[in-house]
């Protein structure tokens, strides 16, 4: 009854409908900072000191005063060394000091001569000080790391909603913290859902029975979960029977922020998860204007909310990409939600476009095109394991070789 069936709803639709009923989950928990990759601040990072705290030298060689270097080869008297970690004493006119890569600069002294141009005056005897020759005449400023050249004092070096990353993390540590202030982790509990499912090392698959197929979006929704930052409750398969599943949707609920599915929201498909949310609390079906993907169910049982992925493997996958993933990322409070688009060249025809917006499994070749993946099945997960990204392309749009088409790469899809 094609007449009753209600209007696709277009993608950017769902994603704005989703994301306004995620907020950020409250108490934030304070980590060490070396375990804090992935996670995302609730608290702005001020640093109370400049980084580099003073100027200093970026080579070996000696501290001079530009002023006294009009020419090369004048020679100076070296009054004093200061390796890093150490300070020096004012310098003056007709002085260098020997300084080493790191060490802060002395009074007096506006240029470091790097050691491959100066050379030592004869041997350095006891109670003569030692003279080098300088054989290059040094800009003023020159191999000197400027006070707060990385950071300035009172600045905010990260702020609340970054996703941390290993060089945020060495940030933070040089300003002072070993301790960050971060939202939680999502809680979420992942369920699977048909008959026909079967995991992988309960039965070999010789022994597979008719339309048993094994379970593979289990595996691979765990694991873009975790690198999402959530701590996973993986419940299996629900059993089959009604209160079984009421019982275990309401236990799930009291513990998670989110109960995930895959399969069983294909409009009028008979399972039992679907009616057991929409009597413990409410569910809505979406038919998105995506391919693939295009059933998908969002609702909520008391404040644990709920998605349905569609079974297909690679609707599931690509579903949770564009819109699971930026859900779970405003729940922990993300400033960032979409991954980054680039413009690339398609290396290929797509001449028979869909009317749905399109998630191309393709692959970028050495000459800097992408290539596409000859199925584009929904069923052939081997796609998106070939693949290095989804060309994300609008509804009805045929593509030519040579082309620019958005590319969405999987290495920012998936982290
Ligand atoms: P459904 O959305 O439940 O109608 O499922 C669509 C297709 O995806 C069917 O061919 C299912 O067998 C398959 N499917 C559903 N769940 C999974 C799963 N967890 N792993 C692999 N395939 C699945
Ligand atoms: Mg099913």
């Amino acid at each position: 009854m094609s007449s009753s069936r209600p209007p696709l709803l277009a993608l950017d639709d769902a994603l704005q409908r989703l994301l306004a009923a995620a907020r950020t989950l409250a108490d934030p928990e304070s980590v060490s900072t070396f375990d804090a990759d992935g996670r995302v601040l609730a608290q702005d990072l001020v640093s109370e000191l400049h980084v580099p705290p003073q100027d200093n030298s970026s080579m070996d060689g000696y501290a001079v005063a530009s002023a006294d270097l009009s020419r090369t080869g004048t020679v100076l008297t070296v009054t004093q060394r200061i390796a890093a970690g150490t300070s020096g004493q004012p310098l003056h006119s007709g002085q260098a000091a020997r300084i080493f890569t790191g060490a802060p600069i002395p009074p007096g002294a506006d240029a470091v001569v790097m050691q491959e141009d100066c050379q030592t005056v004869g041997e350095p005897t006891a109670g003569a000080p030692a003279l080098v020759r300088i054989n290059a005449v040094p800009a003023p400023g020159q191999w000197i790391r400027r006070a707060g050249e990385d950071v300035t004092r009172s600045s905010v070096v990260l702020a609340r909603g970054a996703r941390l990353s290993p060089p945020s993390l060495g940030l933070a540590a040089g300003i002072g913290f070993d301790r960050l202030s971060v939202v939680r982790r999502p809680r979420v509990a992942l369920f699977s859902t048909g008959d026909e499912l079967v995991m992988p090392g309960a039965v070999a698959p010789a022994d597979m029975p008719p339309g048993a197929i094994y379970n593979s979006n289990r595996y691979f929704l765990r694991a873009m979960l975790l690198r999402l930052g959530c701590e996973v409750s993986d419940l299996g398969i629900v059993p089959d029977k009604r209160q079984a599943t009421l019982d275990a949707l309401r236990s799930a609920a009291s513990q998670h922020d989110l109960i995930l599915t895959s399969g069983g929201v294909s409009v009028g498909e008979e399972d039992h998860i679907r009616p057991a949310v929409m009597a413990l609390g409410a569910l809505d079906l979406w038919q998105i204007a995506m391919k693939p993907g295009k059933p998908f169910a969002y609702g909520h049982v008391g404040p644990c909310h709920f998605i349905g992925l569609p079974g297909n493997p690679v609707s599931s996958f690509v579903t949770f990409a564009v819109l699971v993933r930026p859900f779970l990322l405003r729940l922990q409070g993300a400033s960032e939600l979409a991954a980054t688009a680039s413009l690339a060249r398609a290396d290929f025809d797509w001449l028979r476009p869909d009317g749905r917006r399109e998630f191309l499994r393709v692959r970028r070749n050495g000459g800097g095109g992408l290539d596409l993946f000859a199925n584009q099945s929904s069923g052939v997960l081997t796609s998106a394991v070939w693949g290095d990204g989804l060309v994300d392309n609008p509804s009805g749009t045929a593509i030519g070789r040579g082309d620019q088409v958005r590319y969405l790469a999987f290495a920012d899809l998936l982290s």
